[in-house]
């Protein structure tokens, strides 16, 4: 498997099982099924509601003794409404306890947006707190803070623009290890990727097989799926390959890490095979022509109090 290096030698894998929308019920299943494949890196955050489920797994694989807590690589993620500095610390320990863990991995703050302590989904304005309320370089202090207590290994952040880092990294000289963002061909976000490789920042690409399903159907009934993408098939049929180890090779040879969700076994398992595909430079040309700026999670929901899509999403990258 290949790797993400980080400062400190640590080595994260580059392919990893995500967990959103992997219902109670199945994700424990999945994440067993992920680590009795191969698997060592999960993705997982406290918003996603199933970190007891995914706890109880880890508990259950770690204590039959053949993979260790220490070769798997997990991240879990800070949500909106823990963002005043008293609330970070609070929130990451009981992500630790539902994850069953004494440390993380890797700990992000998920939105550059915060919410009022308690709002899972804001319905409202005032359910927000503003930049002034809740300054970021607060919350990222208490994540550099959870570092120091041995709570986490790395620290970074998730759906930030290159101007969201470029404010946070002004005011701080321990800058994000990580920034999670949505990636894929119809999203290859090159600017990003070029800004963070030159400050030494890792990408995680989410959302790396289009999410399954239309997020944003209600704007774009038309828009095709990436996994039906004609291009995309025709290379995976080119290469005996399946679409969607495609689209994860493609991520892995960008040098980022991928974190396809599934809770099929035949899928989790098809995705970790990806590795084996070998894609050419006709392949990589072909994938280039696909960008098309379309963002599945939009995340216009953020858009209040001192946020814009220009902060939120570098303005020439954001097409509704
Ligand atoms: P993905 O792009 O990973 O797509 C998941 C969908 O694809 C599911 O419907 C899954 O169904 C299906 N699928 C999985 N493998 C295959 C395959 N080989 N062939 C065909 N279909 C397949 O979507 P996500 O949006 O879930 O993104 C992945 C992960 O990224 C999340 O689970 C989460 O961990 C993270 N994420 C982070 C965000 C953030 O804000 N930081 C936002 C969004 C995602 P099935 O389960 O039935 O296989």
């Amino acid at each position: 498997m290949r790797t993400l290096k980080f400062k400190n030698h640590d080595e994260m894998p580059a392919i990893g099982l995500g967990t959103w929308k992997s219902g109670k019920g199945e994700v424990g299943n999945a994440v067993k099924i992920a680590l009795n494949n191969g698997y060592r890196h999960i993705d997982c955050a406290a918003t996603y509601g199933n970190e007891a489920e995914i706890g109880e797994a880890f508990t259950e694989v770690f204590s039959e003794g053949k993979i260790k807590r220490e070769e798997v690589w997990i991240t879990s993620k800070l949500w909106n409404d823990a963002h005043k500095k008293e609330d970070v610390i609070p929130a990451l320990k009981e992500t630790l306890k539902d994850l069953q863990l004494d440390y993380l991995d890797l700990y992000l703050i998920h939105w550059p947006v915060a919410f009022k302590r308690g709002v899972g989904f804001p319905e409202k304005d005032d359910d927000y707190l503003s930049l002034e309320e809740a300054p970021i370089i607060e919350t990222w202090n208490m994540m550099i803070e959870a570092k120091k207590q041995g709570l986490v290994k790395h620290i970074g952040v998730s759906n930030f623009s290159s101007m969201k880092l470029e404010e946070l990294m002004e005011q701080t000289k321990d800058i994000p290890e990580m920034n999670q963002v949505e990636l894929h061909p119809y999203l290859q976000q090159d600017d990003l990727l070029e800004f963070c490789s030159k400050q030494g920042i890792h990408l995680t690409a989410y959302s790396p097989l289009g999410s399954g399903d239309r997020i944003d159907a209600m704007k774009a009934p038309d828009e095709p799926s990436l996994l039906e993408n004609k291009v995309i098939q025709k290379i995976a049929k080119k290469h005996g390959a399946s679409p969607g180890q495609v689209l994860i090779k493609w991520s892995v040879l960008r040098g980022t890490a991928v974190i396809p969700k599934s809770t099929n076994e035949g899928r989790i398992i098809e995705n970790i095979q990806s590795m084996g595909v070998n894609l050419d430079d006709d392949d990589l040309k072909e994938i280039a022509s696909l960008d098309r700026h379309f963002r599945y999670v939009t995340g216009e929901f953020f858009v209040t109090k001192g946020n814009s899509y220009e902060n939120i999403f570098d303005e020439d990258d954001y097409k509704a």
